[in-house]
């Protein structure tokens, strides 16, 4: 069933989810003058720390969302990444500069994501036509016979029945929309856990010489690194043996630092998470006039930083086509047939392919592939050609630049020229 050919006259645009996902869908709406209504189960928008990565393509779009100067003004720009190895060091220095001449945002910008949705939730709030139902859990959506599709939402005040003419999933990897579809989410799960501690320290007053982000193999205990406004993170694996609560433990997690860089006066630990990490991608993105964006989705490894990123992409190429279709300049069923294909396509070819592969060129332990693998990481760093194309590829650019964002059925696709 399309959603009306005519434009959106069942209702506004009911998004399931306040994450950074749905929050960028409904800011995205509401400046193309879309009626929203955002439904979130918590009573405030979430605070912990998790995706920490803003990649240049992005950035792209959250400045047109008039967004990214606040997150410039609060964030960590970050040009360079190292592929390092545990016990060999530096074994490739990646610049993102090499894209001055293609994109205003050549770097990384870190800035935890929280503080994105804060910035999305201030202006939504003031926002005309955007209704904001927080402390509200949405428990089903069904398509409709006649078009749209209809949500049951426990709000504070009792349950309520809302009618979307369309119906956006952003409800996390959890999601809550995908099982009322009965979508399948194709995929695996690793099986060490991830665990993420953050502590006040510089590490690069500890670890002279490393970037502000490290990718750090080792076939027993790879490493991730990365500097935050707020701290220093570590990311390592955690084996399914270890219990959680030992893995999360205050002494493991110093011993843990210790073992990275040595220091006397300890490191005092401020943050700590232990999640379990998937490949997993959505079966489809479209049921009717119910799509999926985000982690409802996509799930992948954190190694590379994209699954947010491309989350964000979802839903502003999402939102530009509703946008075209409540103009009523539009066919429905291609506009959202096409989202649901491009998108898929990008979860699939680029954010798990590259996330896989990064996540294994950490934990390789075989040793001649390995080797292979730093010979490789160095061969793309010392042509400039193909660190170029690395570094498109690495920020999503080159996803975008040949899918476009919300561009119109019939005109993009262009060749890739995939360089990992
Ligand atoms: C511990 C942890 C660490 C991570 N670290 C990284 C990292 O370092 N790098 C990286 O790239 N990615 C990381 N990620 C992944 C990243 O956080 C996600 O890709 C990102 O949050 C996706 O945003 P989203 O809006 O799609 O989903 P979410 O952020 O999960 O938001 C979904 C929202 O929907 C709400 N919701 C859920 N169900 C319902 C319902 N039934 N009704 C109403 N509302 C509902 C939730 O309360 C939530 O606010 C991490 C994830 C976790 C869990």
């Amino acid at each position: 069933m399309a959603a009306d050919q005519r434009g959106l006259s069942k209702g506004p645009v009911v998004v399931v989810g306040g994450g950074p996902v749905g929050m960028v869908a409904a800011a995205s709406l509401a400046r193309l003058d879309v009626p929203v209504v955002l439904i979130e189960a918590e009573d405030e928008p979430k605070t912990d720390w998790r995706a920490s990565t803003f990649h240049a393509a992005t950035l792209e779009l959250l400045d047109e969302l008039g967004v990214a100067d606040q997150m410039h003004a609060e964030g960590l720009r970050v040009p360079i990444y190292h592929f390092r190895d545990r016990r060999e060091g530096l074994v490739a220095e990646f610049d993102f500069t090499l894209l001055a001449d293609e994109t205003p945002f050549p770097y990384r910008l870190q800035l935890n994501q929280q503080h994105l949705v804060r910035m999305l939730h201030e202006r939504l709030r003031r926002t005309p036509r955007v209704e904001l139902l927080f402390g509200t859990r949405v428990s089903d959506v069904v398509n409709l016979p006649g078009g749209g599709a209809q949500v049951v939402a426990h709000t504070p005040d009792g349950p309520r029945e809302l009618v979307g003419s369309l119906v956006i999933g952003a409800d996390g990897a959890g999601s809550t929309v995908r099982g009322a579809l009965g979508t399948g989410f194709t995929g695996f799960t690793y099986p060490q856990r991830f665990l993420i501690a953050s502590t006040s320290v510089d590490l690069a007053q500890a670890l002279p010489g490393i970037a502000e982000v490290n990718y750090i193999a080792d076939p027993r205990e790879w490493l991730f690194l990365l500097r935050t406004p707020e701290s220093w993170r570590a990311v390592w694996p955690v084996p399914a043996e270890q219990n959680e609560a030992d893995a999360l433990h205050e002494d493991t997690l110093r011993r843990q630092f210790q073992g990275v860089a040595p220091r006397p006066e300890g490191y005092p630990i401020i943050d700590r998470q232990l999640y379990r990490v998937h490949q997993r991608v959505a079966d489809t993105f479209r049921v009717g006039d119910v799509l999926l964006i985000g982690d409802a989705a996509h799930i992948n490894s954190p190694m590379g930083g994209v699954g947010l990123n491309s989350g964000i992409h979802d839903a502003v190429d999402l939102a530009r086509r509703i946008g075209r279709i409540a103009a009523g300049n539009a066919d429905a069923d291609a506009e959202l047939d096409t989202f649901a294909e491009h998108r898929h396509r990008v979860a699939v070819e680029y954010v798990q392919a590259d996330t896989q592969r990064n996540t294994q060129r950490l934990m390789e332990a075989d040793e001649a592939r390995r080797r292979a693998a730093h010979d490789e990481m160095r061969a793309i760093a010392a042509d400039p050609d193909r660190a170029r194309a690395y570094m498109r590829r690495a920020s999503l650019l080159e996803s975008v630049r040949r899918f476009g964002i919300g561009v119109p059925p019939g005109r993009s696709t262009t060749a890739s020229s995939t360089a990992r």
